[in-house]
């Protein structure tokens, strides 16, 4: 009995290690750099940060989807990047990180190129390996004034459907060659770029064994206190064909095409806002120009459903994050299932197919143009996020049928924007600001009705900031009195209308806890009609505006409520309809 637990554990602890060490840079100038103690007349002979404008039509102009064709099809020859396969021979991760790291460094050899590759050496035990490298080429900032860094990574490594078999074929072309090529060309066409912060380019490994790589870099980030202003991960953003069995919420159907949309994921207050800012930004800069416009949708989840990335391990170490994936992925949905034949996690994942026997591969399978075109949103966002003007913040107070904003601005920017959504992800409305701190808005938006609001300042160039967190009004007192947004009433607790509403699959439910509630114990509870128990959620108990995600089981449709539960004790309740 005794020997088959040990056995277990042992097992256990080949997979993935839970020791923790914090890892270091191979290049030892980098960690002073993430810090901001470095003179950047060390790196650039002039100091001026590069204007938006030329920013702007470098990376629209530069980002080359025939570069991008090039890394995929030399990233195909190691035939797998399993983080635990050969780290010595032509195959396998070690050849493929030392290919990675060489491309970074030709970058870097180029005409007056500040960039400085390093590995990210880091100690955990994955599929039998103890030692890791992630790949990275860090760009200082000109301004050490404000030292917070932009992180712009992809997962480098691959898997076939079993997650610790190191030697079969795991090309791993989609998932995630496809990302590393457009961190790779970014790494490439940005630092011909000057910008106020520093950027770091960054490739992991171990995301297939839990995220690993970018578990050990957030922790790293953290204990280090180095700022993390954004972290814009890149999984799976090259394929366009949806496959039969992909990740719920999945594309139409097996063989349908779309290569005009990309989804962004993310979850949390601070993180649900950048999905929101980058889809600002396209639309104002970049929509109008490019000869193939794209959708960006905004996902109400973290992830698709049972599935993670690299963004999960930032957003838990409290950094903003989010996720790029293609609208239509080839699934790595249950590989257990006898009917699993899909391409992602299996030895299918491989860059195209050589239809006329020629010896050339001539139908692939990741589309270089879509691939560049969400280069060309990251590259975009990263860079005016790594030269905009800084975040502001704003007090909000319900007056008669309207609603007062306070900005709260010590830099005194000439123009801000208010932004405020209710029902939807996307934000409804927006409002410019000139010259003044403050402005009504709205109308007083009714007793159930919750208006979500945020604001960003805009600078002399015309460049935003990031969003602040996002702040709710609601009219909840019938006299007509002043409320301010922080402490709306004498209630606990306000719960919002779930959205999306009807929902298929996934729903965030929002509410707001008005008092400092100690160690109660707040959860969301969802019951069917006849009242019978469907889910208990636990859910955050701290003061302002949080959120949980429900995910619905399937063969349920119908109409849910959902109550908001202190200690047992249900304050509010909500209908929901969940069809499919
Ligand atoms: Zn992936």
């Amino acid at each position: 009995m005794k020997k088959t637990n040990l056995v277990f554990i042992f097992a256990y602890f080949i997979f993935v290690s839970s020791s923790i060490s914090q890892g270091f840079f191979t290049n030892s100038s980098i960690e002073s750099i993430l810090l901001g103690e470095y003179d950047p007349a060390t790196y650039y002979e002039d100091l001026t940060t590069t204007s938006k404008a030329m920013i702007k039509s470098g990376i629209m102009n530069e980002v080359r989807p025939d570069n991008l064709k090039s890394y995929l099809i030399e990233m195909n020859q190691f035939k797998t990047r399993n983080t635990g396969s050969d780290t010595l021979g032509d195959n396998g991760i070690g050849a493929a990180r030392d290919y990675a790291l060489a491309k970074f460094q030709s970058f870097a050899n180029s005409n007056s190129s500040p960039l400085i590759p390093s590995f990210f050496e880091f100690n955990r035990t994955i599929c039998g390996i103890t030692n890791h490298k992630n790949i990275c080429a860090i760009q200082p900032g000109v301004d050490t004034e404000d030292p917070s860094i932009i992180i712009i990574e992809a997962h480098y490594d691959s898997r076939c459907a079993s997650v610790c078999d190191v030697d079969c074929d795991a090309h791993g072309m989609e998932d995630n060659a496809s990302g590393s090529a457009l961190v790779l060309e970014l790494a490439r066409v940005m630092s011909q770029y000057k910008f106020d912060q520093t950027i770091l380019y960054v490739l992991t490994v171990g995301e297939e064994q839990g995220l690993v790589g970018a578990d050990a870099m957030a922790k790293y980030c953290k204990l280090n206190g180095i700022e993390v202003k954004a972290v814009f991960n890149n999984d799976i953003v090259g394929g366009i064909v949806c496959g039969e069995t992909s990740s719920s919420p999945s594309c139409p159907g097996e063989g349908d095409v779309d290569s005009t949309q990309v989804r962004m994921f993310s979850n949390g207050l601070i993180s649900r806002q950048m999905p929101r800012w980058i889809k600002e930004q396209y639309k104002e800069e970049l929509q109008d120009e490019v000869a193939v416009p794209m959708m960006l949708t905004i996902m109400s989840i973290e992830d698709r459903i049972g599935r993670g990335g690299d963004h999960i391990p930032f957003r838990e170490q409290g950094f903003r994050a989010m996720r790029f994936t293609s609208a239509n992925e080839h699934g790595d949905a249950n590989a257990a299932d006898p009917d699993y034949h899909d391409r992602q996690h299996t030895s299918d994942d491989i860059l195209g197919m050589d239809t006329n026997a020629d010896g050339e591969l001539d139908s692939f399978f990741v589309d270089f143009n879509y691939l560049g075109r969400n280069a060309v949103i990251n590259g975009i966002s990263a860079s005016f996020a790594a030269i905009g003007p800084d975040e502001v913040g704003f007090q909000g107070f319900v007056d008669g049928d309207s609603i007062l904003i306070e900005i709260e601005d010590d830099n005194d920017y000439l123009n801000y924007k208010i932004y405020s959504r209710s029902t939807t992800q996307d934000f409804d409305t927006m409002y410019v600001v000139s010259g003044v701190k403050s402005r009504r808005i709205l109308k007083n938006p009714g007793p159930t009705f919750a208006q979500f609001i945020s604001v960003a300042s805009v600078d002399d160039n015309g460049i935003e900031s990031l969003l602040s967190p996002e702040n709710y009004a609601t009219m909840v007192l019938s006299d007509g009195t002043s409320i301010p947004l922080e402490s709306p009433t004498q209630k606990v607790a306000t719960l919002f209308q779930n959205r999306p509403n009807p929902f298929d699959e996934a729903t965030s439910i929002g509410y707001i806890i008005h008092k400092p509630l100690g160690n109660k114990r707040v959860e969301i509870v969802i019951r069917d009609m006849k009242g019978v128990l469907v889910e208990r959620l636990k859910a955050e108990s701290k003061e302002g505006v949080n959120e949980v995600i429900y995910y619905h089981g399937y063969n349920k449709a119908g109409t849910f409520v959902y109550s908001i539960e202190i200690d047992g004790r249900p304050l509010e309740s909500k209908m929901m309809i969940f069809a499919y």
